[in-house]
């Protein structure tokens, strides 16, 4: 069996830094905002390139924050793709705000700038002839426009200089939902210093995990830091117990900044090793099953490979290809099978099956191969040889 995400091979590699690093936690006592977790947003926001790093309880927490801190709230419209995890939309709405999808890119699965530039115009004309709007943005209802949530899907970053591009010109924020793009890079600059605020996630399985759930925001801007970290702890002002906002109980805990801590120093090296298997995967994959896309990396831009998905050629040659897979010991994901604008939650918003015509496509033929750092090239070989096979 070969395992879709390897932390086992990952653990012993690190083994003897993370339990000094957890006995010193243990003897300290700290567990609550310990110094493991000062030094880690340090660390965090110099790998990242920012001024500041708040680290923070999970990728949710991070973006409902954020939201909470740039005043997201209701009658705003934030913009962004129905291809991701369920988490990007689902705050945007827990503001009260109201997502307004906007279908990708077929080569990058990130938000396509241009069908975002015919969105916001739809938005302004309240015109779902131009871009499909949802059902609650009404001809004269009192909706405003907010801003943008980039996400970097599978690892790779969206193209950020155009979408500030239309948010600029509109007036509006740049956030980065970075939970799967820790790592990359887009024109020089990684992510998590791609927009105003960036969020990422440390859920296991992501490209830089801790053992539990944990996330973290990035940001050049003092004002909004001081607004973070006081909506990190129930919106404390000077005192404890003085409260000047509403907050969350948002905190990192001091053993998963000390996990975080003993993974950061391989995590480079787990970047180039990501990047081995991709390119192996797509080399082999190009030659040998010419019928599967693999995925694209653009110029200028640097995966962190959270995911490896390629698409099939429909619905029943993904299920052929994965029911192989699956019996020779190769296990395969969907990420993700429901587009989110089809999400029931969100029916109110009245979006028809096919209104996002890539992005709907898309999951019905989706899949994702094991992606980790501890795949061998005998591995890729083998899984190659199987999709070939079927
Ligand atoms: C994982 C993920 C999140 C949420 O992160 P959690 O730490 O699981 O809360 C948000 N957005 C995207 C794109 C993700 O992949």
């Amino acid at each position: 069996m070969i395992p879709f995400v390897d932390l086992k091979s990952q653990f012993k590699a690190i083994e003897r830094d993370l339990r000094s690093r957890i006995d010193a936690v243990l003897e300290h006592g700290q567990f609550i905002l310990g110094p493991e977790v000062k030094e880690l947003e340090q660390k965090l926001a110099a790998f990242a390139g920012t001024k500041h790093c708040i680290s923070c309880a999970s990728g949710t927490d991070a973006l409902f924050m954020a939201l909470l801190a740039k005043g997201v709230g209701q009658g705003h419209v934030v913009f962004t793709t129905p291809f991701t995890f369920f988490a990007t939309a689902e705050t945007i709405a827990l503001v009260n705000a109201t997502p307004i999808f906007v279908d990708i890119d077929p080569l990058t699965f990130n938000m396509d700038p241009k069908a975002l530039a015919r969105a916001v115009d739809a938005f302004n004309k309240r015109d779902p002839s131009i871009h499909p709007l949802p059902a609650t943005v009404t001809k004269g209802s009192s909706h405003k426009l907010a801003g943008v949530m980039g996400v970097d899907i599978f690892g790779l970053p969206s193209d950020y200089d155009a979408i500030h591009a239309v948010a600029s010109e509109h007036g509006m924020w740049v956030m980065e939902d970075a939970a799967q793009s820790f790592g990359g890079e887009y024109k020089g600059k990684r992510a998590g210093a791609l927009a105003e605020i960036a969020c990422t996630s440390f859920f296991p399985a992501k490209p830089l995990g801790c053992y539990g759930d944990g996330g973290a925001i990035f940001t050049n801007d003092d004002k909004l830091t001081e607004t973070l970290v006081s909506i990190r702890v129930h919106g404390q002002g000077s005192d404890r117990y003085e409260h000047v906002r509403l907050g969350v109980t948002g905190r990192l805990d001091s053993m998963q900044a000390a996990v975080l801590l003993a993974k950061l120093p391989p995590f480079e090296n787990e970047l180039k090793e990501r990047q081995r298997v991709a390119d192996g995967y797509s080399t082999m994959i190009k030659r040998a099953v010419p019928d599967l896309a693999t995925p694209t990396v653009p110029a200028g831009y640097r995966s962190a490979w959270a995911q490896y998905c390629v698409l099939a050629k429909d619905s029943a040659h993904r299920t052929r290809l994965r029911d192989k897979l699956q019996a020779g010991g190769v296990p395969t994901a969907v990420y993700y099978p429901i587009p989110l604008h089809q999400q029931k939650v969100f029916a109110e918003l009245g979006y028809k099956p096919g209104s996002m015509p890539v992005s709907d496509d898309f999951a019905t033929r989706i899949f994702a191969l094991p992606m980790h750092p501890y795949v061998t090239n005998a591995m890729i070989e083998e899984i190659v040889g199987k999709l070939k096979s079927a």
